[in-house]
C-alpha cells in the first residue's frame, strides 16, 4: 500500500518521524507532498522573508528526495481538498502528519482529518515533532499548562527523548504524480538585503560549525551584542530544516555549561508552545489582562518601525531587523520593551511588525515572547521596564553593535555612543540622527502611573 507523507513545518529529512512512520523506515511506497495553501496568507501568516526561506526549504527538500529515488510532489490550494485528492488518485491507504498546536493549525487537522477519512484513508499524527516535548506532555497539578517556566524546565527536562532518527537511504515513491511548481520566490526587493539562506543542507552546515565552535561559549557570549554568537537557528527550528529533538540531543552528550544554557532556550521554545496550544486565544488577547490602556500614536509608532527613535540601541535592532529580517534576542527584548512600556503602545502593533519581517516568525514565540516583554504574559515581573541606555552600556559595552547597524553613529566611540543628544549641538547636527522621541524618566513615570505601581 501506499501512504502519503505531509510535509508542514518537518521541512527534513533527518530525524523526522513522520517520514520515518509513513515509508515504515524506507520499506514501504510513500508519497511525500508539500500543500501551498492560500488559507496561511489569509490567516496573515505570509512574509516575503519566510516565503523566500519556505521556497529554499522546498528546493532542498525536494532535490535531497530525488537523490534517495523519491521527491516531492507540490500541491496548491486548500490542504485538505488537496491530500483527499491525493489519497484518492493514489489508493493511499494513511496519511502522516506531524502534530502541531497553533489554532490554524489544529483547524487544519480536523479539516484534513474529515476529508482524509471521507476519502477512505486514515489521518496519522506524531507528537514531539515541531517541539521537543508535545504540549502537554508535562502539565503542573491542576491545570492544562505551566504558566511559569522554571518549574516547566524542571519537568520539561526529564522527559526522556528519543534518539534522533537517521534520514533514510532510499524511498520508493510511485512515478506518474502531478505536481505543481514551486511556489514563487519573492523578488529581492521585497526581502530584507541580508537574509539567510534556507534549506536542510544550509541548516545542517550551520549547525554543524556552531556546535563545534560556539556552543560551549554560549553561557558567557549569548547577551553579547557585538559577537553575534547565538546559534541563528531559530529559522530553521520554525520551518523544521533542523530537529529540536536533535539538538536537544547534541546539546546533553555535550553536557557543558554552554550546552546547558543553550538546551534552557530551546525548552523557552517549547514552554511557548504549550502556552499556545493551552491558550490559542493568546495569539492576540491578553494572556493575564494588566487593565492596561495602549496609547495611539501613528507618529511614534513609524519612528520606532523605522529604527529612528533617538535611542541608538533600539534602533540598531530595528534596522537589524529590517536588514537581516532577524534580530538578536536581547535587541528583540529592548525594542519591545522601549515600544510597549517606554512609548506605552499596545504590543499587538509591535509584534505585526516583527511577525511581517522576522524570518523565524512564529505565532507561539513571537505573540508569546511580546506578551511577555509587555507584561501581559508569563513574566512573573510584569513591570519591570529595560532602560535602553543601561542595556546598551551592559549588553554592547564598546557601541561596536550600534555602530555596525546605525551608520550615522559609526564615528562615535563609548560613551558619547549611548546617549548622543549630549553631545555638543553642533557635532549633533553634523550626525543627522534624530533626538530622543520622548524622555525616559518621563515615560518611565507614565508608565508607572497606568499600571499604578510605585515608582
Ligand atoms: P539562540 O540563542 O541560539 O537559541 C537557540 C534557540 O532557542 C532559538 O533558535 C530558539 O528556537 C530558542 N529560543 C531562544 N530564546 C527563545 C525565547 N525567548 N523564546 C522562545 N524560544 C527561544 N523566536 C522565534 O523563534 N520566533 C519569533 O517570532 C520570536 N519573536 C520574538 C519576539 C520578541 C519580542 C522576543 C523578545 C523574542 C522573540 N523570539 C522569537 C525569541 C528569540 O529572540 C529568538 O528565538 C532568538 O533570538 C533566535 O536566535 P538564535 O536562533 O540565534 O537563538
Amino acid at each position: 500500500t501506499v501512504r502519503i507523507c505531509l510535509f508542514t513545518r518537518d521541512l527534513r529529512l533527518a530525524d523526522n518521524p513522520v517520514l520515518f512512520a509513513a515509508s515504515a523506515g524506507g520499506r514501504e511506497a510513500v508519497v511525500p507532498v508539500f500543500v501551498s495553501d492560500p488559507a496561511v496568507a489569509a490567516a496573515g501568516f505570509a512574509a516575503p522573508n519566510r516565503l523566500a526561506f519556505l521556497h529554499d526549504c522546498l528546493a532542498n527538500l525536494d532535490g535531497a528526495l530525488r537523490e534517495r529515488g523519491s521527491r516531492l510532489v507540490l500541491r496548491r490550494g486548500s490542504a485538505a481538498e488537496e491530500v483527499a485528492r491525493l489519497v484518492h488518485d493514489t489508493g493511499a491507504s494513511e496519511v502522516h502528519l506531524a502534530a502541531d498546536h497553533s489554532a490554524f493549525a489544529r483547524a487544519r487537522e480536523e479539516r484534513l482529518r474529515a476529508a482524509v477519512g471521507g476519502a477512505g484513508a486514515r489521518l496519522v499524527t506524531q507528537e514531539a515533532v515541531v517541539t521537543a516535548v508535545a504540549p502537554g506532555a508535562v502539565t503542573p497539578t491542576g491545570s492544562d499548562h505551566y504558566a511559569v517556566f522554571t518549574p516547566y524546565l524542571r519537568r520539561w527536562s526529564q522527559v526522556p527523548q528519543r534518539r534522533p532518527l537517521p534520514p533514510p537511504r532510499g524511498l520508493l515513491t510511485p512515478a506518474a504524480l502531478a505536481s505543481a511548481p514551486l511556489p514563487h520566490r519573492p523578488p529581492v526587493d521585497r526581502l530584507s538585503p541580508q537574509l539567510a539562506k534556507g534549506g536542510e543542507s544550509e541548516a545542517r552546515a550551520r549547525m554543524r560549525r556552531w556546535l563545534d565552535g560556539h556552543l560551549d561559549d554560549y553561557e558567557d557570549e549569548h547577551d553579547t551584542l557585538a559577537n553575534d554568537l547565538t546559534s541563528r537557528f531559530s529559522p530553521d527550528l520554525h520551518f523544521g530544516s533542523l530537529s529540536a529533538t536533535e539538538l536537544v540531543h547534541r546539546a546533553r552528550t555535550a553536557a557543558s555549561p554552554g550546552a546547558r544554557a543553550f538546551e534552557r532556550q530551546l525548552a523557552w521554545r517549547d514552554f511557548h508552545h504549550q502556552v499556545l496550544a493551552a491558550r490559542p486565544d493568546a495569539a492576540h488577547a491578553d494572556y493575564r489582562s494588566r487593565h492596561d490602556r495602549w496609547r495611539d500614536d501613528p507618529a511614534e509608532l513609524e519612528a520606532w518601525r523605522q529604527g529612528r527613535t533617538g535611542y541608538p540601541l533600539v534602533d540598531a535592532g530595528m534596522r537589524q531587523l529590517s536588514a537581516e529580517g532577524w534580530m538578536h534576542n536581547r535587541a528583540r527584548m529592548v525594542t519591545a520593551s522601549f515600544l510597549c512600556k517606554t512609548l506605552g503602545l499596545d504590543w499587538r502593533e509591535g509584534a505585526r511588525h516583527f511577525l511581517s519581517l522576522l524570518v523565524d516568525g512564529d505565532v507561539a514565540n513571537n505573540q508569546l515572547n511580546w506578551q511577555w516583554v509587555a507584561g501581559t504574559g508569563t513574566d512573573t515581573r510584569p513591570n519591570r521596564v529595560l532602560n535602553p541606555v543601561a542595556q546598551a552600556k551592559r549588553y554592547d559595552p564598546d557601541g561596536a553593535y550600534v555602530r555596525r547597524w546605525v551608520p550615522e553613529l559609526a564615528r562615535l566611540s563609548a560613551p558619547a555612543i549611548f546617549e548622543p543628544w549630549r553631545l555638543p549641538s553642533a557635532l549633533r547636527a553634523e550626525l543627522g540622527y534624530p533626538a530622543p522621541l520622548v524622555a525616559l524618566d518621563a515615560a518611565l513615570a507614565r508608565f508607572r502611573a497606568r499600571r499604578g505601581v510605585a515608582a
